[in-house]
């Protein structure tokens, strides 16, 4: 059995090396320069341009549950549109590049506005341990690196962690959810996030309870704020 596996693997670098790369939204084969998806495909993302926008729908869903500065989603996640093939990719086919490029993206447009200039450091939605290793990388933290190159602002990747590792939630209700998800965040050192103004980032919003547990977790810090910033919203 092993062998086989590491003869698909080898046949799979070397077809690697002979197939062109191809857009993972349009599968047009990509040009030099062009990295996961290709420029006709990006130009398309149903960017919100929320940031700009007080009161939009991400901030009145998060409303009253955890205290918040702002919230920025990039594009709307809407099925069989342009986002759902790049976060698929990026999350279960090792396509870190795509997060890396949206999060560039989405810094240079949020770069000297005033949604970003209060923010002193960008802190990604922490993965078990367990799942990282799985996965390789936490797709949270490979947007937030994007964003941080964009707006020059410093990345902190290890002080809040998540200490429960639990299933998949995608078939569960939201209230399921909630409960699936409180208390499974901690600031390892509280000081670290004193007096700072954070902005947590995320590679969708759906319900907001990653977000709410999150936010729950960071609240223990004296004098935090926090804003809010992923790449999709799924409502
Ligand atoms: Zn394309």
């Amino acid at each position: 059995m092993k062998i086989e596996r590491n003869k698909s693997g080898l046949l799979s670098k070397l077809l690697h090396l002979f197939l062109p790369d191809v857009c993972v939204v349009c599968e047009r084969e990509l040009l030099e320069g062009e990295v996961g998806a290709c420029l006709s495909c990006l130009y398309k993302l149903p960017k919100t341009n929320n940031y700009k926008e007080k009161d939009n729908r991400a901030e009145i869903l998060m409303a009253g549950r955890i205290p918040f500065e702002r919230i920025a989603c990039y594009c709307a996640y809407s099925s069989g549109g342009i986002l759902p093939p790049l976060i698929h990719n990026l999350k279960y086919y090792h396509k870190k590049e795509i997060g890396l490029l949206l999060g560039r993206m989405f810094g240079e447009d949020l770069a000297d506005s005033d949604f970003i200039k209060p923010v002193d450091m960008i802190v990604p939605v922490p993965l078990h341990p367990k799942k990282k290793k799985s996965r390789g990388y936490n797709q949270a933290e490979i947007i937030a690196q994007g964003i941080s190159e964009s707006t020059s602002l410093p990345l902190s990747t290890d002080n809040l962690v998540r200490v429960v590792h639990n299933p998949t939630q995608t078939k569960r209700t939201k209230t399921e959810r909630w409960g699936n998800v409180k208390g499974i965040f901690e600031v390892v050192d509280k000081q670290i996030y004193e007096q700072k103004h954070i902005l947590l980032v995320d590679d969708v919003i759906t319900t907001g309870s990653t977000i709410e547990a999150c936010g729950t977790a960071l609240q223990k810090c004296s004098n935090l704020k926090i804003s809010i910033a992923t790449i999709g919203e799924v409502f």
